[in-house]
């Protein structure tokens, strides 16, 4: 038997930049080490008038009096996306009240806030120098809902602001002087008057975390009283125009709920508050063109999240599952079983595994559908504008005209209580076009100069008198609902030497690899940093999920879980700066108009 004589446990400690590798024996520990403020001077002065390249040793941490100040990525040249920094700053300084940030709603609310406040004082802190982007100071700018999002968040412990800065330079000469400037008197001063309480308005930070608190807690008593929706009087619907999102200000007609519609919710902070309660079941919403049925529904929609007080939506909130469906011919489709409401294609082509590069209005508009209560739906709002009209009816006329056998569709129509009685998934529909749809209706809401009245009674009456004489075309249910397996070599985010291509040019397009993907008709998308959001959860999707057994749903309930225990960079390896929080069927949107996308169907 040989002996072995134990080591010599060899120490050595060894930098690397700004990490110090320390090496125990066999194993090796890294240590960050962090640098003053005075380090990072000193650094500046070094590299004024060096080539840009001379900035790519910034990146990494400097403790400066009052908070911690970081690097996380530096960009490569002036013109590029400005480099993304981070401050914490410790409660000790930050002194938020507990009040505050008591709950994660509470949390979630204030640090929206504090990206906004950062936003406007950052416009004034910012001064361009130099070339391109150099001097500026950039936080992601929130539109009209709140949002948990990288951008800040607050805690116990910290405040943390996460943002963009221009590292200047004159053509590709570094500016040191001036970065110098931005990071000892404007960043200190940004930090300052944003992220401090004392310096911030505290009846405003109250009021809006109360807003939000309030809001939340009707969207979550919404289920108990078995409603779907809830539109608060006094909110104001309309916006400044069809791409700005602020309120009308000018001849808004604020909203008032039909007496036998009123529903009063008494809410943590702000003491009872009465609107329209929209019952679960089937509910249209009738009346004249131009009367304000569209933007009910557009507010209800948006009513998933939470908004800004002063929004006019304050109060305006719907169950969290509620998925906007549209027609959206074009798109791709990829294994959806459609036999609900299409079949007996020409040429036989099967319809429980349907997929196509260039869907029609009306498959476009059944794959939404069933895309949809494949991960779990709970309601569907559609308007008549955005709807494929042979989706929506047949009537009687047409169909003694064109039989049962040569016609593939089977209208919502004879569709929308099955959804109802064997899911139970609700509908709002605008619809002013037919009456046909009295007769499937529970609720019957008329708008009338944005006036909204409960005419369910008349509407009632008039199908009992007036027959429809269709037929019913749906069968006695709705049909099987087949659940799909991603095949994930099918998401391939390559393109050319990179293997992971990810970008978002817009709220409306993924780059995925080589491919793109189209969300022009995902309208519950309300900002670029959602989408940014669900292009990195699509990659880490594949990466942590998917596999030979797991399906869409499943691997959406997943990323959730993942989002809702450890937050937004649970996502990502890299801190960013810019994403914000998202729904499973707006990323699922993203997945299945993916037009490399391969499925198998389940069992
Ligand atoms: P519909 O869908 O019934 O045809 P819309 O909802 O599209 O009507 O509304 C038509 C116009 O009326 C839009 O320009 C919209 O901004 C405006 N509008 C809607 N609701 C109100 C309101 N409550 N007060 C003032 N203007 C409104
Ligand atoms: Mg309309």
């Amino acid at each position: 038997m040989r002996q072995y004589s134990r080591p010599f446990h060899r120490i050595e400690i060894r930098a690397q930049g700004q990490t110090l590798l320390c090496t125990i024996g066999l194993k090796v520990f890294t240590i960050i080490v962090m640098q003053s403020h005075e380090d990072l001077k000193q650094h500046l002065i070094r590299i004024d008038g060096k080539g840009y390249k001379a900035y790519k040793d910034l990146k990494g941490s400097y403790a400066f009096p009052e908070y911690t100040f970081s690097i996380d990525h530096v960009q490569g040249d002036p013109f590029a996306a400005p480099s993304r920094c981070r401050v914490e700053m410790p409660q000790s300084i930050a002194r938020f009240p507990d009040d505050l940030i008591r709950s994660p709603i509470r949390r979630i609310a204030l640090a929206d806030a504090l990206t906004r406040e950062f936003d406007s004082q950052s416009r004034r802190a910012s001064k361009r120098c130099g070339t391109g982007n150099s001097g500026l100071i950039e936080i992601d700018r929130p539109k009209q809902e709140v949002l948990e999002r990288t951008s800040a968040s607050v805690n116990d412990e910290r405040v943390e602001a996460r943002f963009f800065v221009g590292l200047p330079a004159k053509g590709r000469t570094i500016l040191g002087r001036e970065a110098l400037r931005i990071i000892n008197e404007s960043l200190p001063a940004l930090v300052d008057c944003s992220l401090k309480f004392k310096n911030l308005d505290p009846a405003t930070l109250q009021h809006f975390v109360e807003t939000i608190e309030d809001a939340d807690a009707i969207r979550k008593g919404l289920r108990a009283r078995g409603l779907i929706a809830f539109v608060a009087n006094g909110a104001i619907l309309p916006r400044k125009s069809g791409i700005d999102p602020r309120p009308l200000e000018k001849g808004a007609i604020p909203f008032n709920a039909p007496e036998t519609l009123a529903q009063t919710f008494e809410r943590p902070n702000q003491g009872p508050i009465t609107g329209m309660g929209i019952p679960q079941g089937v509910t249209l919403i009738v009346g004249g063109g131009y009367h304000g049925k569209s933007t009910l529904l557009r507010a209800i929609e948006c009513g998933v999240y939470n908004h800004v007080p002063g929004d006019g939506r304050d109060y305006v909130v719907c169950d969290p599952d509620i998925v906007k469906i549209r027609a959206e011919d074009q798109r791709a489709v990829t294994g959806v079983d459609i036999s609900p409401f299409i079949n007996n294609l020409p040429q036989g082509r099967a319809t429980t595994f349907f997929s196509t590069e260039n869907a029609s209005g009306s498959t476009s508009q059944a794959a939404n559908i069933v895309e949809a209560l494949e991960v779990g739906a709970k309601g569907f709002l559609i308007d008549e504008d955005t709807a494929a009209t042979n989706f929506m009816i047949r009537d009687h006329r047409m169909q003694e005209l064109i039989a049962k056998t040569h016609e593939p569709i089977t209208p919502f129509i004879d569709k929308v209580r099955p959804l109802y009685s064997d899911f139970g998934v609700s509908t709002i529909l605008v619809i002013g076009g037919s009456g046909d749809y009295f007769d499937v209706a529970d609720t019957v809401i008329a708008m009338e100069q944005y006036q909204a009245s409960d005419v369910t009674a008349r509407a009632k009456n008039i199908a009992m008198k007036y027959t429809s004489r269709r037929r019913s075309e749906g069968g006695s249910g709705f049909g099987i609902l087949r659940h799909r397996i991603p095949i994930p070599e099918s998401l391939d985010p390559s393109r050319l030497s990179r293997e992971v291509h990810l970008k978002t040019y817009d709220i409306e397009t993924i780059a995925f690899g080589t491919e793109k993907i189209d969300l022009s008709a995902v309208e519950q998308l309300v900002e670029k940093s959602q989408v940014r959001a669900i292009a990195h959860a699509m990659m880490y999707a594949k990466i942590k999920y998917m596999n030979e057994d797991a399906t869409l749903a499943e691997i959406a309930d997943r990323i959730m879980q993942d989002v809702a225990e450890q937050g937004l960079d649970a996502l990502t390896e890299e801190k960013f700066a810019d994403l914000a929080t998202f729904r499973k069927f707006e990323w699922v949107a993203a997945v299945n108009r993916l037009r490399t996308l391969k499925v198998q169907s389940k069992g």
